[in-house]
C-alpha cells in the first residue's frame, strides 16, 4: 500500500510548478520612499578571474518587494500570467519580460508611484513608456502599446493604477496576439536606464491590475 502511494507527490510537484501565487496584501497606504542617500548598492568588488558570487542581501530589491506592484493591465491577476522571463527569443536573446496577454485596447496600468522617465517609439516595442519606482532605483517598460492614455509627457508624476495607455500589438509583437511586454530594470549609475540588468517582476505582482 505504501509503495503504491510513492509516485503520486512525484507527479504533483510536476504538475504544480506553475508561478507561486501570493495573497494580496490588506489596502494600505504606501510607505514613503527612504529619504536617505541610498549610497553604493551591490557594486561588485574586482575579483579577477573568480565568477562574482550573487549579493547576500539586496536591500533596494527586498524594499521593492515588500511593497510590491500591481499588475499592470486591468483585470489581470498575476496567476494568469505565464513565466515567460527566461524564454528564449529571436534565436540570440532571452526575454527578460514578462509578455501580459489581454484584449486590444485593455487599459494599461502603472505598477507603481513614480515619473514617467520617457514616452517614445522604437522598432521591437512600438510604443513604448518608461517609468521609475517611487525610490527611483528601478526602472518599469511597458511595450506595444496601441495608443498612449491622452497627455502623457516625459517627468509627469503617476500613482500605482493610473492609466498609461492600452493594449496592443506595436513593434514586433503578432498582429493577432495584443500583450503588455513588461520589464523591471535595475537603475546603475553610469548606464542608460534601459541598459540596467533586469530583475523578473512576476513574483512582485502583489496587486491585481485595478485603476486608482
Ligand atoms: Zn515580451
Amino acid at each position: 500500500m505504501i509503495r503504491r502511494t510513492l509516485a503520486l507527490p512525484f507527479l504533483l510537484v510536476v504538475v504544480s510548478c506553475g508561478p507561486a501565487l501570493k495573497p494580496l496584501p490588506p489596502m494600505a497606504p504606501l510607505p514613503e520612499p527612504p529619504s536617505e542617500s541610498p549610497g553604493p548598492v551591490n557594486t561588485p568588488a574586482p575579483s579577477g578571474d573568480r565568477i562574482a558570487e550573487p549579493p547576500a542581501r539586496d536591500p533596494a530589491l527586498e524594499l521593492l518587494r515588500e511593497r510590491g506592484l500591481l499588475v499592470p493591465v486591468k483585470g489581470i491577476f498575476a496567476s494568469q500570467i505565464p513565466d515567460t522571463y527566461d524564454a528564449p527569443r529571436d534565436g540570440a536573446r532571452v526575454h527578460n519580460a514578462q509578455d501580459i496577454l489581454a484584449k486590444r485596447g485593455t487599459p494599461v496600468l502603472a505598477a507603481d508611484d513614480g515619473s514617467i522617465i520617457h514616452v517614445g517609439k522604437n522598432t521591437l516595442g512600438g510604443n513604448v513608456i518608461w517609468t521609475t519606482d517611487p525610490s527611483r532605483r528601478f526602472a518599469f517598460y511597458y511595450a506595444h502599446l496601441d495608443h498612449y492614455a491622452k497627455g502623457l509627457h516625459d517627468g509627469q508624476q503617476i500613482a500605482r493604477g493610473d492609466v498609461l495607455g492600452y493594449v496592443g500589438t506595436t513593434g514586433n509583437a503578432p498582429k493577432d496576439t495584443p500583450h503588455l511586454h513588461f520589464q523591471v530594470v535595475r537603475i546603475v549609475s553610469g548606464k542608460r536606464y534601459s541598459d540596467g540588468p533586469p530583475v523578473n517582476p512576476l513574483p512582485l505582482f502583489t496587486q491585481m491590475g485595478i485603476t486608482r
